[in-house]
């Protein structure tokens, strides 16, 4: 006879403290077998087959594991699709019911409803929890109703609605007991998935309140320690959010300001979900793109000839990190130097950025080429010289990056700064330009 259980469904949630939907599995009577199920649908479309995302996630499943085995359970890992994974934990187990925390992406929304679909059919039911954000969906919205579509009231009213009940821990550890005892399960090797170990330029899960204290005044200078790198950990759920926020909250009210920045464009996307494939602004769809592949090529390796741009291009391709402040520059240079659709930039993110978030990367995407819901305005052409002047005066960024910068072998510019400001401004007016 199979065992009654219930079941975790991990997925941007990794850990096991301070987890919404593990701890109310936990506490739901049955017990609890965790289970991760690498998406087959989802490894085959990832064309780097030494993605280090990929190594990350096996890394902290292996780790979980070991959590687990200390208390006498595991956790059960799957390839393939998630139905073809639920088929096999119901047969596996007497699955009463499947607890998870709720992924607001279009396609895990579809995903899901699939799932729950197939479950209900099997009277298993499906339970979602709020996660791996302090506010989602309906929970900050205007007056009226309506969600917010500009940052800054949002922003407001975000903090207005915020109090202790968001920011506390759910205790897991205190229901561990509940987990299913049995013997350790093995987790598929990379290889059996497809892939190989990629780099681990991971950066540590531990953030020192210091560096939080000093943040509004360090974050902009790429050549300092200055930002958390948490944006890993966010992603894929290592570090809690409410931790987190809480101790901004303490400390410094510009990282705050930050974490709901991601809250607002998880928000974004669950209501405006046409932002994956076109502009907030629908309009921006006018223009008429230059799509230059070679020009692209050379900002992809960072060979653009302007030390800022081709710096920030380098760090992401040798670590899956960027500085936000040159995650701007190099966006900027790209829809607006370059007029290259900010579609490509967006999925060159998305290859490479360990933190590759869809709505924070579709959004700050579009905040950077002009046409997204709280954009700059599209006059606004950063002069990548003057940014590198501002932000890197001493060139320790760029010269870390870009050794060779001020030798004769160094590109030339792709561009001549003046003339690309002038044609970019046309090319935006004449798409916009209303009858
Ligand atoms: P910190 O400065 O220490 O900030 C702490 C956390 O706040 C971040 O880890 C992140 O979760 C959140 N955060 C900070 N800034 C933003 C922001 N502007 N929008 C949303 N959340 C934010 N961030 C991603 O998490 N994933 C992406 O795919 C992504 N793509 C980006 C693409 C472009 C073109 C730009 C301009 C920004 C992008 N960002 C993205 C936002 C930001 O650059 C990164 O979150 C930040 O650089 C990550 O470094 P950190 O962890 O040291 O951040």
């Amino acid at each position: 006879m199979p065992a009654t259980v219930n079941l975790c469904w991990l997925r941007r949630d990794l850990r096991l403290l301070d987890q919404a939907a593990l701890y109310h599995a936990l506490k739901s009577g049955n017990p609890v077998v965790p289970v991760f199920i690498f998406d087959s649908d989802i490894l085959n479309d990832l064309e780097d087959k030494h993605d280090r995302r990929i190594t990350f996630i096996h890394d902290t499943l292996e780790e979980m594991q070991k959590q687990l085995a200390r208390l006498g359970s595991t956790m059960d890992v799957f390839y393939g699709t998630p139905t073809e994974a639920f088929q096999y934990y119901i047969k596996q187990y007497d699955v009463k019911a499947v607890f998870t925390n709720i992924d607001y992406e279009p396609y895990a929304t579809k995903r899901d409803a699939a799932v729950a679909k197939m479950l209900k059919e099997k009277k298993i039911s499906f339970h979602q929890y709020k996660d791996q954000v302090i506010f989602d969906r309906n929970e900050v919205l205007k007056d009226n109703g309506d969600p917010y579509t500009i940052f800054t009231p949002y922003s407001k009213k975000w903090k207005t609605l915020l109090n202790d009940f968001y920011l506390r821990p759910y205790p897991t550890e205190k229901y561990f007991r509940n987990f299913y005892k049995q013997k350790i399960k093995k987790i598929p090797a990379l290889r059996t998935l497809g892939f190989q170990a990629g780099e681990r330029h991971f950066p540590p899960i531990k953030v020192k309140d210091s560096l939080i204290e000093k943040y509004d005044q360090t974050r902009d200078f790429p050549a300092l320690p200055g930002t958390s790198h948490l944006g890993l950990h966010l992603r894929f759920g290592t570090v809690s959010v409410r931790e987190l926020a809480e101790r901004a909250t303490h400390l410094n009210d510009t990282f705050l300001g930050e974490l709901i920045w991601r809250d607002f464009f998880q928000m974004i996307l669950w209501h405006f979900p046409h932002v994956v494939h076109q502009s907030f602004h629908k309009d921006y769809d006018n223009i008429k793109w230059r799509n230059n592949e070679a020009d692209f090529r050379r900002w992809c390796n960072g060979e653009t000839g302007y030390p800022i741009v081709d710096a920030g291009m380098r760090e992401l391709n040798a670590t899956g990190f960027m500085h936000n402040r040159v995650r701007m520059i190099t966006a900027s240079f790209l829809t607006k130097h370059l007029l290259i659709d900010w579609r490509w930039g967006e999925a060159y993110f998305a290859k490479k950025l360990l933190d590759y978030d869809l709505s924070a990367n579709n959004g700050n995407w579009q905040w950077a080429a002009g046409c997204g819901c709280d954009a700059a305005p599209y006059f606004r052409v950063f002069n990548p010289a003057l940014q590198a002047q501002k932000f890197d005066k001493d060139l320790k960024y760029i010269r870390t990056w870009v050794p060779e910068f001020e030798e004769l072998t160094y590109a030339k510019p792709i561009v001549v700064h003046e003339d690309a400001r002038k044609r970019v401004l046309e090319v935006y007016k004449k798409a916009l330009d209303r009858p």
